[in-house]
């Protein structure tokens, strides 16, 4: 059996970022992938601004003694300032350009308006309020480099230097479908035998996520020349085929020969739990299906449905985010205290759902079997306990929030 970081090593390493861009407004470039660097033309903020409302005064007026001082100018934000006249104030807004000769602000609270002038209360250090040009960012640096993917507040930063345009990855393309006749429909009536298809609804919600322009097949009879079909179909116009369900050994378990016969398939039994089959290989395109037309990449997961979603979490999604051209790609785990004991390790690499208490530890989700759904909603993370490791509570345990894997 494969190890968890094995699989995800041979995973990454096989994954070719895709390549094609397009230039989006900024407005509209949410969670995308930047594919070149995006270098500040200016210094931001662009000239001294004021943090306070308050007055801009010269500290040398004060040092001499001085602590009344007439007011020469008004500076509202957005309004170009004259120097500031030596022993004198003048009136600043927060934002507003500090005027030159000027080296401090003092928040009106510390002053005290006169029919004269101003009385300042306290005297500032030189620089006081004051957030210098370019105290953000420096004119010609990079500010986000290729391979970010824009968080909200990474386009309010591009925004922030005037970017109106971002040049990004376009979209990875992803056909996904389900295997299995037991699989149906909410809406349709439940027949003898079946069970509702939740796992297309997870994993093309985990798709869109991530960016995807996802293309749903939906649900695939099990048989082999269905599959095949669907696989050539899919082939084309995809940048990754996603299936769910039928990469096991029965016989009922189509996927693993219709990969083969339209490409290449490597099954792989990776130690862990959830999870351990993973399929990977490669479906080929173009008419006559021969190695120039290229291939789509494919990934088959397990049905069981926290199995699915555990090993879309920690394989398929740092492999679209390379494919997308993403640099980050792992979650980042936290190290928490278990606050319950599992007196006997598995042999296998497990994947714990738990969720962070009040007191900041970790409680364990009572049932862990790979059918039972509700411990992915009840949980906030996954304990990422190695094998042959029985937890007792107190020690510090692995954890990766689900906000580190679902987007
Ligand atoms: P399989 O991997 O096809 O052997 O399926 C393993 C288990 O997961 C079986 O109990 C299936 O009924 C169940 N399963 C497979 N696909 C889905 C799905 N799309 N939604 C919910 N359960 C599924
Ligand atoms: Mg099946």
């Amino acid at each position: 059996m494969l190890s968890t970081a094995d699989a995800l090593a041979t995973l990454l390493g096989a994954a070719r970022p895709i390549g094609g861009t397009e230039t989006l407004a900024t407005l509209d470039a949410l969670n995308r992938v930047l594919a070149a660097d995006v270098v500040s033309p200016l210094d931001v903020p662009p000239m001294h601004t004021s943090a306070m409302d308050g007055y801009a005064i010269r500290t040398a007026d004060l040092a001499q003694g001085g602590r009344h001082l007439p007011v020469s100018q008004r500076i509202p934000a957005g309004h170009a300032p004259q120097p500031l006249a030596a022993g004198t104030a003048a009136r600043i807004f927060t934002g507003a350009t500090v005027p030159p000769g000027a080296d401090a602000v003092v928040m009106q609270e510390q002053t005290e308006a006169t029919d004269s002038g101003v009385t300042i209360v306290h005297a500032p250090k030189a620089g006081e309020w004051i957030t210098a040009q370019g105290a953000d960012i420096r004119r010609d640096s990079v500010i986000l480099p290729a391979g970010t993917r824009l968080t909200p507040q990474a386009l309010g930063l591009a925004a922030s230097v005037g970017c109106a345009a971002l040049t990004v990855v376009r979209r990875v393309k992803v056909a996904v479908f389900f295997t299995g006749d037991e699989l149906t429909m909410p809406g349709e009536p439940l027949k003898p035998g079946a069970i509702y298809n939740s796992n297309r609804f997870t994993l093309r919600g985990l798709l869109q996520n991530l960016g995807c322009d996802v293309t749903d097949f939906g649900i695939v009879p099990d048989s082999l020349d269905a599959t095949r079909a669907t696989l050539r179909e899919a082939a084309g116009a995809h940048d990754l085929i996603l299936t769910c369900g039928g990469v096991s050994v029965g016989e009922e378990d189509h996927v693993k020969p219709a990969v083969e016969a339209e490409g290449r398939l490597s099954m792989w039994q990776i130690a862990m739990k959830p999870g351990k089959p993973l399929a990977f290989g490669a479906v080929r395109r173009g008419a006559d299906r021969s190695e120039a037309d290229g291939e789509a990449f494919f990934i088959g997961l397990p049905g069981n449905p926290v199995s699915s979603f555990v090993t879309f979490l920690l394989f398929v999604r740092p492999f679209v985010l390379r494919l997308a051209g993403a640099t980050h790609v792992s979650p980042r785990a936290l190290s928490l205290r278990a606050d319950f004991t599992q007196p006997k390790g598995d042999r296998r690499n497990e994947f714990l759902r738990a969720r962070v208490n009040a007191a900041g530890g970790l409680d364990l989700f009572p049932n862990q079997s790979s059918a039972v759904l509700t411990s992915t909603v009840w949980g906030d993370g996954l304990i990422d306990n190695p094998p042959n490791h029985a937890i007792t509570a107190g020690e510090t345990v692995r954890f990766i929030p689900f906000t580190e894997l679902l987007y």
